[in-house]
């Protein structure tokens, strides 16, 4: 998916400078290049604010620069989405000091709202109700950009890029200048080279990565189309020779702890409804929940439960699926999952988000339950419904879990030789590395079904998560990677047709229990089987 900004360009041009001809106004090059990249109505209202506080009849970037308050005003002076459309278009002019300032000042949260949003301890921090429309090339377009711009923030702080220029800023040859680029297009040459074409906001370029510079070429070969990164190397302007590559990244500089002795469980993937729903080890594990089983002591401590989706089975997901239903309608699967959940006791938080199973659109992000199909989960009041994905903080709101069932999944695993030939549909917590890396759930364009959103990319990893928990492979594994707790959960269905064809191994009825004051995991094992 390209960058494509000069096509969402060509259409607002037009109608902007209609405007500021009909106005007497003139705009410099360059905001004008970036006021046709947002609606047309909106960039209408900028220009009438700027021309009120700067009275001059060129109105350029510089007037900006000068007027800081001013500009500051004209962001207020907006609502919602649109306020954030306006800001995004300030900071990426190179505005942003007092803009970031209000933002943060906002995100305080309010004690009424996190009072709406559930007990004290438990606070949804982000749950995304995107809705669906007709989607136009130009709204994946604007979603594309706005990732690039949120990425490159983040790309050029890191001290190591030396010499960051734009693209069409390289002129004759240049050694060690850096470029923040999204990937356009990867191959291999004859020479056993890997060739990448690099797009910024102001042009592409040729990058290749010589297969006797070891380090780079091994970081080189998992690099994905669209992934946004930086290059540091030598080169022109046809082409650049590199020497490393650097991602986004995310690293917390400690993991977090919670001051009292609680416990949090992560599950997914029970797929109610489905002949082959694990129902009498769910029982045993809601058994365990309520003190009934052996280590009482640890299970009255269990404060949190994440049901990370697929929670039913559904219906109609796969060619063949209904003769593997046990209940064939969507509704009174619902009602079997409210059923088994409104067994555990209800000091027990239940977090829970959608997969691809479950009876909400697929395009990610997932909205949360529709009551039209699971109103009996509706009536359990210690559910919280969240999106897929979605960020909650638990412990007195001090340690967020982002969590995400993972459609990317298969995607990263076959994109990348090393997931492929190391068999990653067994060691999830793997490829989660490999998000987290990117800080984006899903970076290639086709990996997963999306809905494209103009102010935010939902799966774009703003703030590192203390724990990403995720679901699909059906599969637990534990990992730490720079600091971020890594749990992928295991499931409640023995192994479908469906599932050998998409290449998941399962290991059901295994529960992770994270003691949220030590750090320390263990998994519960809830199956037949004696197993460690
Ligand atoms: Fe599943």
């Amino acid at each position: 998916m390209a960058l494509n900004l000069k096509l969402i360009g060509r259409m607002s041009n037009q109608e902007i400078l209609k405007f500021c001809l009909e106005n007497g106004f003139i705009i410099d090059k360059e905001l004008f290049e970036s006021l046709s990249q947002i609606d047309v109505s909106i960039a209408k209202k900028i220009i009438e604010k700027i021309k009120q506080v700067s009275n001059e009849r060129l109105i350029s970037k510089t007037i900006l620069f000068n007027k800081s308050q001013e500009v500051s005003k004209i962001v207020t002076s907006f609502e919602n989405e649109n306020k954030k459309v306006v800001e995004r278009l300030f900071i990426s002019l190179g505005l942003n000091i007092e803009i970031k300032k209000e933002k943060t000042l906002e995100k305080e949260p309010r004690a009424e709202e996190e009072e709406e949003q559930g007990p004290a301890s438990l606070r949804i921090i982000t749950s995304h109700d995107i809705p669906t429309k007709k989607f136009k090339v130009n709204d994946f377009v604007r979603h594309f950009r706005n990732r690039f711009l949120e990425m490159k923030k983040i790309l050029q702080e890191r001290a190591e890029l030396q010499n960051l220029v734009s693209i069409n800023k390289i002129s004759g040859n240049k050694q060690n200048l850096s470029i923040i680029g999204a990937v356009l297009s990867k191959r291999t040459t004859k020479n056993k080279n890997i060739l990448l074409e690099l797009e910024d906001m102001t042009g592409r370029i040729s990058v290749l990565v010589n297969h006797e510079k070891k380090e780079a070429y091994e970081k080189a070969k998992e690099i994905l189309l669209d992934d946004i990164l930086a290059i540091k190397g030598s080169g022109n302007s046809e082409i650049v020779f590199v020497n490393d590559i650097i991602y986004p990244d995310l690293c917390l500089s400690e993991r977090k702890k919670s001051e009292k002795e609680e416990y949090a469980l992560f599950t997914s993937d029970l797929h109610v409804g489905s002949l082959r729903f694990l129902e009498n080890n769910f029982l045993k594990f809601t058994e365990w929940l309520n003190g009934n089983l052996n280590s009482k002591d640890i299970s009255t401590k269990v404060k949190y439960l994440f049901i990370t989706g697929d929670c039913v089975d559904g219906v109609g997901v796969y060619p063949g699926q209904e003769e593997l239903l046990k209940i064939k309608d969507i509704k009174k699967q619902y009602e079997k999952l409210a059923e088994l959940l409104g067994r555990i006791r209800k000091d027990i938080h239940i977090i829970l988000c959608p997969g691809q199973h479950d009876a909400v659109r697929v395009a990610e992000p997932q909205p949360i339950l529709n009551k039209d199909y699971a109103q009996p989960i509706y009536a359990l009041e210690n559910v919280s419904l969240v999106s897929n994905p979605a960020v909650v903080g638990i412990s007195d709101a001090k340690i967020n879990v982002l969590m995400y069932h993972g459609a990317s999944f298969h995607s990263f695993i076959g994109d990348i030789e090393a997931l492929r030939i190391g068999k990653a549909h067994e060691t999830p917590a793997r490829v989660v590395k490999h998000m987290l890396k990117r800080r984006h759930l899903a970076p290639t364009h086709s990996s997963v079904v999306y809905v494209p959103n103009e102010t935010e990319d939902p799966l774009f990893i703003k703030k590192a998560p203390d724990i990403i928990t995720t679901g699909e492979l059906h599969r637990p594994d534990i990992d730490i990677y720079n600091n971020i707790l890594i749990i992928s959960s295991s499931c409640w269905q023995s192994t479908t047709p469906f599932e050998e064809k998409i290449g998941n191994n399962p290991l059901p009825c295994k529960v992770p229990l994270l003691n949220l004051k030590t750090g320390a995991i263990k998994i519960l094992d809830f199956s037949d089987k004696e197993e460690k």
